[in-house]
């Protein structure tokens, strides 16, 4: 059985013991062990269902680490680190020869990041090494932001989630690549692609891959719920289309009077989009367990974590 405590105590002893934990971040909760243990980062791949060629974010204490980490590191990389960190931008930067393959799917590159959470830069404190960490959903479900998330995915193979409330943030880090010391996106992120620009100027998007992915992220069908999903402009017009079926709606920020309805999800009543992207894997826990035929979910302003929030969505409407 999985325990839910916020005993760091606890955790530190079981990633010492090459064992995983479930922490929590302001993103998302990770699913995390020593970056140094073969045997964690094996048991976080099985637990996972991950493909290996999936590569795991590192997560460091504080960016002085992060030269332990990556090597060749671009002007840019470091401006960035140091306007967000901590916070949810993730680095991708040419690897150290210490880091295994099994972290970085074989590749010659690694992602980095220092989460913003109380309790896990806690924890990061007390151990001497860093955590490799994915997010704790099976591969291809929705991301958990809340411990009991983790609890219901994972109660028989993960020895305990540190319990560190709500996720503030609610989606994946914004990943950044460099390709000539440029900054390209890989994901995006609940960091806005406005506030990167505005540190370094212009950024290139590279977010869409399905044949090979640098990033998992990028693939089409990803953050899926279990519901069949539809993303409209126009949730009354699509709702016309339908006649018996039980519907789940998941709106931004004004409710929607329609007798179709079974259950809405209204994200931000008023209107702010740090707060919908916050609430918006829960809302979709939340209408999955209904045993609804459909979600119909509606297309967010294409601006800031609004862009983030649509690409959730489309990937989430991909069989
Ligand atoms: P997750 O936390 O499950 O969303 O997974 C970690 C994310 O970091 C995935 O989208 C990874 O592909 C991405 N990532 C990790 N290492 C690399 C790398 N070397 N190059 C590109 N993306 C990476
Ligand atoms: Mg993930």
């Amino acid at each position: 059985m999985i325990s839910i405590t916020n005993s760091i105590y606890n955790a530190v002893a079981l990633l010492n013991n090459d064992q995983i934990v479930s922490i929590p971040t302001e993103t998302v909760y990770g699913l995390a062990g020593n970056i140094y243990s073969q045997k964690a980062i094996e048991s976080i791949f099985r637990i996972k269902k991950r493909p290996s060629f999936n590569p795991l974010i590192v997560h460091i204490k504080s960016v002085h680490d992060l030269s332990q980490i990556a090597r060749d590191i671009p002007e840019t990389a470091l401006l960035l680190a140091k306007a967000f960190w901590p916070g949810p931008l993730t680095l991708v930067l040419k690897k150290q020869s210490s880091i295994l393959d099994l972290v970085t799917g074989g590749k010659d590159t690694v992602a980095v990041r220092v989460p913003n959470h109380p309790l896990t830069l806690a924890l990061l404190q007390q151990l001497t090494y860093p955590l490799a960490a994915p997010s704790a959903n099976p591969f291809g479900s929705i991301s958990p932001t809340k411990a009991e998330h983790v609890a219901t995915y994972f109660h028989d193979t993960v020895p305990m989630v540190l319990d560190g409330g709500a996720c503030e943030r609610g989606i994946e880090s914004t990943i950044i690549g460099f390709e000539n010391g440029e900054p390209v996106v890989y994901r995006l992120g609940s960091l806005a692609i406005e506030d990167i620009v505005a540190v370094v100027g212009t950024v290139k998007m590279m977010t869409h891959d399905d044949t090979t992915p640098i990033a998992p992220g990028m693939l089409s069908r990803h953050y899926a719920p279990l519901t069949s999903t539809l993303l409209t402009a126009n949730v009354h017009k699509l709702l016309k289309t339908f006649s018996h079926q039980k519907i789940g709606v998941l709106v931004y920020q004004n409710e929607i009077y329609n007798q179709k309805i079974t259950a809405q999800e209204i994200l931000s009543p008023k209107g702010s989009l740090t707060e919908a992207a916050s609430q918006l894997y829960a809302a979709l826990h939340r209408l999955d367990k209904l045993n609804l035929d459909f979600i119909i979910a509606e297309r967010f302003p294409d601006v800031g974590l609004g862009k983030t929030i649509n690409d959730r969505l489309q990937r989430a409407t991909k069989k």
